[in-house]
C-alpha cells in the first residue's frame, strides 16, 4: 500500500451519524505504551455479522453501521470522528517464557463512551501489520474471527465477564496459512486491553515511573475507589487477584478452557480476552486440553486456577517497587496478597457449585458431596453440562435418559445423599429448581456445533447456521424450550478435537 492510498482513505472521515463518541485516554499515556497506526485498505469489505444489541448499548446506530460508511470503519479503512488508531505495546510470558509482544494484528481506534457513561475499547483485530507484528502478516481469517465472535458472545450470555464482539467483516483479501483462507476483521469491544503483560512490558522496558503511570491509569479507569486507600498499588493487586479468582471460578463452573492463559492474555479488568484455541468441555475430565500447541497440558482445565495464580505473581513482581520503598516489606505484602488467591477462588467455585446443586446455604459436607459427583462423572465420562441439566430436571431416574452413570449404585447413593442435603437446607422444591435453572446452562457452544456453523460460513457463504447458533446461545438458561440439537454432545467428545491459535 502506498502513502497516497493511505491518505485518500483517511480523509474520507465519515459524518458522525453512526453514534461514535470516541475518546483516546490510552493514547495520552507516554509513547512507550503504543505506536500510532496508519490505516490500510481492503479489497472488498463485506459485513458478515453485526451485533445489534451490543451496538445499541454502545450508543451506535446498527442501521448506519451496516451502510458503506459504517462498514468502511469496521473494515479498518476509514475512521470515525476523534478516532486515533494505535497498536498497544505489551510483553508476556508465553508458556512460561518471557517475550516482547504487542498488538501484532490489531488496532485500537479509540474508546467509545456509551450513553450510560461507560468506556469501552474499540479494537479491530486482523487489521494489518503493526510495528509489533514480528514475522506475522497482521491478518486474521474468517473462521477464527467468527469463532471468537461466537464464544465471546456465548460467554457474555452465560454471565461471564468477557470482551464482546461487535462485528465481523470479510476483507475480500486472501490470508495465507496452511491453506489460502478468507481474510476478516473482528471488531472487539472490551473494558480495556490492559494486560498483565502490559505491566510486564512497562517493568522490563520502562522505568518505575512508567509502571506507576500505567498503574495510576489502570486504577483510575478500572478501580477508582482505590484512590482513597492507603496503599493503592497493593490495592490494585488485590483487586486483580479478586477479579481473576472470580473469573476463573466461573470458567470452571461452565467447563470453559481458555487454552492460552499466557500473561499477555490476562486482562487486568477481569474479563476473558483473546479467544484462541479455547473450547468447552464435553465429558468431564479435568485433564482436558484443546490447544494443539499445549503438549504439556500447562493450560488443561484442572490447571487453570494454578496458572491464574502464576500469572498474578508475574503482575505482583512488576508492582513491588510501587508497593513499598523497602523491597523486603513490599515482597512480604505482595506475597500475603497472592496467598489469598486459592481461598478466594475456592470460595467462589464452591459457592457456584452449591448453586448448581440447588443448595442455598453452606454446609461443611458440601465440598465432599461435590467432589464425589465430579469423581463419578469422570469415571463414567459423563457430559459435564448435561449431567447438571439432568439433575436440574430430575431426569437421572428417568428411563429415557438412562446412562451408565445414572444406573450405577454409586450414583444412586450419591443422589440420596444430595437429596438429604437439600432437605437439611429446608428449601422448597420450587426454590431449588429455580436456583438450579439459573446456574446450569442448557446450551454451551459445543465444538462440533461451532465448527458446523464455521464450515457453512466459510465454504458456502451460508451464515444461517451461525445466526441460529448465536440465537440459541443468547439464552443459555432458558429451560422453556429445550433444543435437543444444540444440547447433544458429539459422538466422541473432547479429545479428538483440537483448536488452533494465531491463525
Ligand atoms: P495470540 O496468540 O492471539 O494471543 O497472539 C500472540 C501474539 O502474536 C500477539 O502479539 C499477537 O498480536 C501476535 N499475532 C498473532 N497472529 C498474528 C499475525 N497474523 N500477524 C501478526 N501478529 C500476530
Ligand atoms: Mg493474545
Amino acid at each position: 500500500m502506498t502513502l497516497s492510498e493511505t491518505k485518500e482513505v483517511v480523509i474520507t472521515m465519515e459524518k458522525n451519524d453512526i453514534g461514535w463518541n470516541l475518546e483516546n485516554s490510552y493514547a495520552e499515556l507516554p509513547g512507550l505504551f503504543y505506536t500510532p497506526i496508519e490505516l490500510g485498505t481492503v479489497s472488498a469489505p463485506k459485513l458478515v455479522i453485526l451485533n445489534r444489541l451490543l451496538a445499541k448499548d454502545l450508543g451506535l446506530d446498527a442501521e448506519a453501521l451496516r451502510g458503506p460508511a459504517g462498514i468502511n470503519i469496521l473494515a479498518g479503512q476509514a475512521l470515525p470522528a476523534n478516532a486515533k488508531p494505535i497498536a498497544q505495546a505489551y510483553a508476556g510470558h508465553q508458556f512460561g517464557y518471557f517475550t516482547m509482544l504487542g498488538d501484532g494484528r490489531a488496532m485500537l481506534i479509540g474508546e467509545q463512551i456509551t450513553p450510560a457513561g461507560e468506556r469501552f475499547d474499540i479494537q479491530l483485530k486482523g487489521s494489518g501489520r503493526t510495528p509489533y507484528s514480528r514475522s506475522g502478516d497482521g491478518k486474521a481469517a474468517l473462521g477464527p474471527m467468527l469463532r471468537e465472535y461466537i464464544i465471546s458472545e456465548a460467554m457474555h450470555y452465560l454471565g461471564i465477564p468477557t470482551s464482546r464482539s461487535l462485528a465481523v467483516v470479510m476483507t475480500g483479501d486472501p490470508v495465507y496459512r496452511e491453506k489460502t483462507l478468507k481474510g476478516a476483521i473482528l471488531t472487539r469491544v472490551a473494558a480495556s486491553h490492559i494486560r498483565v503483560g502490559t505491566f510486564e512490558y512497562a517493568a522490563q522496558w520502562g522505568t518505575t515511573a512508567d509502571v506507576k503511570t500505567l498503574a495510576d491509569y489502570t486504577i483510575n479507569r478500572h478501580f477508582p475507589w482505590l484512590q482513597s486507600e492507603q496503599n493503592i498499588y497493593l490495592g490494585l493487586l488485590d483487586e486483580v487477584i479478586k477479579a481473576q479468582a472470580a473469573l476463573i471460578a466461573k470458567w470452571q463452573l461452565v467447563g470453559f478452557i481458555h487454552g492460552v492463559m499466557n500473561t499477555d492474555n490476562v486482562s487486568i479488568s477481569g474479563e476473558t480476552i483473546d479467544y484462541g484455541p479455547c473450547a468447552f468441555m464435553n465429558h468431564y475430565d479435568p485433564e482436558t486440553v484443546f490447544s494443539s500447541i499445549d503438549l504439556q497440558g500447562r493450560y488443561a482445565y484442572r490447571n487453570q486456577p494454578n496458572i491464574g495464580l502464576w500469572n498474578l505473581a508475574r503482575l505482583a513482581e512488576t508492582l513491588i517497587p510501587l508497593v513499598d520503598e523497602n523491597q523486603q516489606q513490599a515482597l512480604k505484602l505482595v506475597e500475603d496478597s497472592l496467598r489469598k488467591f486459592p481461598s478466594l477462588y475456592q470460595a467462589d467455585w464452591l459457592q457456584g457449585m452449591r448453586l448448581k446443586l440447588g443448595i442455598a446455604n453452606e454446609g461443611t459436607e458440601d465440598e465432599k458431596l461435590i467432589a464425589e459427583l465430579l469423581g463419578l462423572m469422570k469415571q463414567y465420562q459423563a457430559d459435564y453440562t448435561n449431567t447438571f441439566v439432568d439433575l436440574t430436571l430430575e431426569r437421572t431416574r428417568d428411563k429415557t435418559q438412562s446412562s451408565e452413570l445414572y444406573e450405577s449404585d454409586a450414583f444412586k447413593d450419591w443422589h440420596d445423599r444430595w437429596k438429604a442435603r437439600l432437605e437439611r437446607a429446608g428449601q422448597t422444591d420450587q426454590d431449588i429448581r429455580k436456583l438450579m435453572k439459573q446456574s446450569n446452562p442448557v446450551v454451551i457452544p459445543r465444538n462440533h456445533q461451532v465448527e458446523k456453523a464455521l464450515l457453512a460460513a466459510n465454504e458456502q457463504d451460508d451464515f444461517k447456521p451461525l445466526q441460529q447458533l448465536l440465537a440459541v446461545l443468547q439464552s443459555p438458561y432458558n429451560y422453556n424450550s429445550l433444543n435437543q440439537e444444540y444440547m447433544t454432545p458429539p459422538e466422541s467428545s473432547n479429545s479428538p478435537y483440537k483448536t488452533y491459535c494465531g491463525t
